[in-house]
């Protein structure tokens, strides 16, 4: 059933480690879906097709949750330190393969190869990062007062796990689930969006090749239509005791509400709405240089994207000059031709918020300094864009644009920027430049957000907590917390006469 469409530019490799999948993985077997459906997977680049790979449903799904049902006692009862094997064997074949799943990666999303290449090395360090993380889960003792009893808590696997991972990071959003459930001992279902199953499929090519055993990760692909089915055979089934789930904040409520009914342990990664907060006493070059970051890295389609850029009216027009000429570099076109930074967009639809966004802001009275329209290239490459005079009564000033458009706001106090910061209903990620440190304590602790990035434009990393507070999520994925969702704590009492 493994259907390996042509994809020339990938060195051969002996069979097993073929790396373009085009069938999911259910019980260790790469399968097709039950009636024959496919769907197709398109290069947002110039929409040639690139796959075509099955449209599953509930039954298969359901068929994915019993082999992870069955593979579960098998994988718990594995030492940590051999699940540490096979985590750490699986980080070096992506870190060997990095090259091939970038590729694969800029071709189904559209990002620059370098950027591609950039998520690849992130996933493996999250991989590797997991595998030290699962070597460490010790239990502890407890100060019982009562001399006659003993005490201690264990902290165990929660059991089967679903993950529903988006398209704009469809590697690392991947790692950052699997690694922690299957170092924690739990057993998976993954269901990666319909834009980009290749990358997650090629990943856990590579997990078999590295030894995982059958059924421990299984991969279930469906299109838009068959999402709500997949999503339903997840959330209904008793024998699924965690739902990790990275998304809209529309589906994460929906899966929300669906889970309450077998009360499943929840971790959503869901929006965001960045302010970024340039006071007068910053480094404005430097400010200027992480707003590039934080804006355009992946078109502007990052969840920590910073949505408005708050800038001190002292300020503002410098920034705004320097911004606008520094954008005006950036090269625009097929994430695989070398000095392109900025890749397309992934669809029509996306393009279609970035230009209502922008129209809106300008019936409202925001002014176009740069960009403003789609790119000369057609398709879904869209123009750099910043506006001006952005106010809040504008939709970019309250939605997620998840484009290449930056909104500048003028701001004159402390007190101010921080109330225009916090009026989000999101809280994932925010960013603040300023070489004051009481001021930059300050505006740290007020800030609503589940992260800060002071003077510097990117902050993930394995080592960190990521995730929101408010309405972009809950729970937390990376670093020690991340294992934390996949992992529930006994408490154990021993009467000793
Ligand atoms: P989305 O529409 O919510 O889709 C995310 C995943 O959910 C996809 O796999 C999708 O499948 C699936 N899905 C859709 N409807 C479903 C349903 N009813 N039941 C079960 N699964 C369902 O989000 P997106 O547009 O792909 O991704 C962009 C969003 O993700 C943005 O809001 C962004 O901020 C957020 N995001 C957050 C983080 C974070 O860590 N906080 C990171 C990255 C992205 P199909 O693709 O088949 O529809």
């Amino acid at each position: 059933m493994d259907m390996r469409l042509p994809f020339s530019t990938l060195p051969h490799r002996p069979s097993g480690q073929e790396l373009v999948r085009t069938a999911g993985f259910i019980d260790g077997e790469w399968v097709g879906a039950d009636r024959g459906a496919r769907f197709e997977v398109r290069n947002p680049a110039d929409r040639t097709l690139v796959a075509e790979v099955p449209n599953m449903g509930a039954s298969e799904t359901r068929r994915a949750i019993q082999a992870a049902v069955a593979a579960f006692p098998r994988w718990r009862a594995v030492p940590p330190a051999q699940r540490s094997a096979v985590l750490r064997r699986w980080h070096e074949l992506i870190v060997e393969r990095a090259d091939d799943l970038a590729l694969l990666l800029t071709t189904e999303q559209g990002k620059p190869l370098p950027d591609a290449r950039a998520e690849i090395l992130q996933t493996a360090t999250f991989v590797e990062w997991y595998a030290e993380e699962g070597k460490r889960l010790g239990s502890s003792t407890l100060p019982v007062a009562d001399p006659t009893r003993r005490g201690w808590v264990v902290r165990e696997p929660v059991g089967v796990c679903a993950a529903i991972t988006p398209w704009n990071y469809p590697a690392s959003s991947v790692a950052k689930k699997l690694a922690p459930a299957l170092a924690a001992g739990c057993t998976v279902v993954l269901k990666p969006a319909e834009q980009t199953p290749l990358t997650a499929l090629a990943l856990a090519a590579l997990a078999e090749l590295a030894g995982l055993p059958s059924g421990v990760i299984n991969v279930v692909t469906g299109d838009g239509s068959a999402a709500t089915e997949i999503g339903r055979a997840l959330t209904d089934d008793p024998a699924v005791r965690m739902m990790s789930f990275t998304g809209s904040g529309e589906v994460g409520r929906e899966l929300m509400r669906q889970c309450a009914a077998t009360v499943k342990n929840l971790s959503l990664e869901l929006g965001g709405h960045a302010p970024f907060i340039v006071f007068d006493d910053a480094d404005l070059d430097l400010a200027v240089e992480c707003a590039v970051k934080a804006k355009f890295r992946n078109s502007g389609q990052m969840c920590v994207a910073a949505n408005r850029f708050l800038i001190h009216a002292d300020i503002y027009d410098g920034f705004a000059a320097r911004l606008v000429e520094r954008v005006g570099q950036l090269e625009v076109g097929p994430g695989v031709v070398p000095g392109v930074q900025l890749g397309p967009l992934i669809d029509e639809l996306a393009v279609a918020k970035v230009a209502r966004h922008i129209d809106d802001a300008v019936a409202l009275g925001a002014r176009l300094l740069a960009g403003g329209k789609v790119h000369a290239r057609g398709g879904t490459f869209f123009e750099p864009t910043i506006l001006g005079d952005v106010t809040d009564a504008m939709a970019i000033a309250h939605e997620e644009t998840f484009g290449p458009v930056a909104p500048l706001m003028r701001f004159r106090t402390e007190q101010e920027a921080i109330a225009i910061a916090n009026a989000s209903e999101y809280g994932l990620a925010s960013y603040l430049f300023s070489r004051d440190i009481s001021r930059i304590l300050r505006v740290t602790e007020a800030l609503e957000t589940g992260a800060v990035a002071v003077n510097t434009g990117s902050f993930t990393t394995e080592a960190a907590p990521f995730g929101g507070v408010k309405q972009s999520g809950l729970g937390r994925e990376g670093g020690t917390w991340g294992l934390d969702s996949f992992l529930s704590v006994k408490h154990v009492t021993l009467g000793i006469g």
